[in-house]
């Protein structure tokens, strides 16, 4: 899920984006060279901005702003330790600077640190006490640490299964035994396997809900953790089996490119390689008589109703599937490899795939 750290930083680009056009510099050379970088960031050329400001910054090396505009162009790259670095230091340079505490609370929580986030965010709360979101949000990391120091844990090889009470303690083994199924069935499938132990979380619902904020439709979702509400899921075991095997390749995904996959890419792989035939899929593209464009799938499907999902995510399986079929696993390993590393997505394709997207898209 991409909800809260996208949102936030689209809007703390904007301000910052505006302020620094106005603001008049010292050193001209430098104000341009800042103004470009803010720019780059406002359209998403994430790498474009990070060279600007790396350069600003070598002439202006105590300018906050400048660490901060480099913070956000990592977090957009999702070089998550270099941009907790630059957030960090902007802090060191100017206390104030409000933006930047948000940004490292957020981007701490990413990095799978809440107690560090809860830290950032203690101070932003006492700075800022009439900032709802922020109190909100701090509410909610400290529920999902209260919840989880009650956890017990079921370890296995790859996988550690977190769960409330003894009434989940049979489910937690029978999610490790069907955790380890996906993990050979996929990692063979694909020629790879991730290299360290998948934490996994079993919630209730209602918990599900709070802590990861998910659409109501959403079965599962991976941040890092894999999180899986168990609604029904004990008395359904293949329902089990195609949300962890769903989630399980989401994380297989992160280990060969955290960052720069297409959500049709990344969707799609996880459910086309969930136990069980696509049939559900071409059913529903059937039925809506419409060709959804893999190009409208790019940025996520969390603004979709329950319906648009479940169009979106058959356009996407099919298509993976057919990627799948067409160039192989390791093909489409080295493409997502080639993605993690910033490569552009059309000329990686390109490579590795052996033709054009826009003739794969063609063709479907
Ligand atoms: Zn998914």
């Amino acid at each position: 899920m991409k909800g809260n750290l996208a949102r936030t930083l689209v809007a703390a680009i904007a301000i910052l984006a505006g302020g620094a056009i106005v603001r008049a510099q010292i050193d001209p050379r430098t104000a341009l060279l800042e103004r470009g970088a803010w720019t780059a960031l406002t359209s998403g050329q994430a790498r474009a901005a990070a060279d600007a400001f790396r350069e600003a910054i070598a002439a202006d090396p105590k300018n906050a702003r400048l660490h901060l505009g480099a913070g956000m162009a990592a977090t957009l790259e999702r070089r998550d330790a270099d941009a907790r670095d630059e957030f960090e230091r902007a802090l060191a340079l100017d206390p104030k600077l409000f933006e930047a505490r948000v940004l490292l609370g957020q981007i701490q929580y990413r990095m799978g640190d809440p107690q560090s986030a809860i830290r950032t965010y203690e101070i932003l709360v006492a700075e800022k006490p009439d900032d709802a979101v922020a109190q909100a949000t701090l509410d909610r990391w400290r529920r999902e640490i209260e919840l989880h120091e009650r956890m017990q844990q079921a370890v296995g090889s790859h996988f550690t299964v977190s769960f409330e009470g003894p009434a989940e303690a049979a489910l937690a083994d029978e999610a490790l035994r069907v955790l380890d199924r996906a993990y050979w069935r996929i990692g063979q499938l694909l020629g790879t396997y991730p290299t360290d132990p998948v934490p996994v979380v079993l919630y209730t619902t209602e918990q599900f809900r709070d802590i990861t904020r998910s659409p109501s439709w959403a079965a599962g979702a991976y941040d890092g953790t894999i999180r899986v509400p168990m609604r029904g899921a004990l008395e359904k075991h293949e329902e089990l089996e195609r949300v962890l095997s769903h989630e399980f390749t989401h994380a297989l995904i992160r280990t060969l490119a955290p960052r720069g996959v297409p959500t049709w890419l990344n969707e799609g792989l996880a459910t086309a390689l969930e136990a069980g035939d696509l049939s559900w899929a071409e059913d529903d593209l059937a039925r809506v008589h419409a060709k959804v464009p893999l190009r409208a799938l790019q940025n996520g499907f969390s603004r979709f109703t329950g319906g648009q999902a479940e169009v979106a995510y058959a356009a996407s399986a099919l298509a993976a599937r057919r990627l799948l079929d067409e160039a192989g696993g390791a093909a489409i390993v080295n493409l997502l490899r080639d993605l993690g590393t910033g490569e552009d997505f059309e000329s990686a394709f390109l490579h590795r795939i052996q033709r054009s997207f826009a003739d794969f898209e063609q063709r479907d």
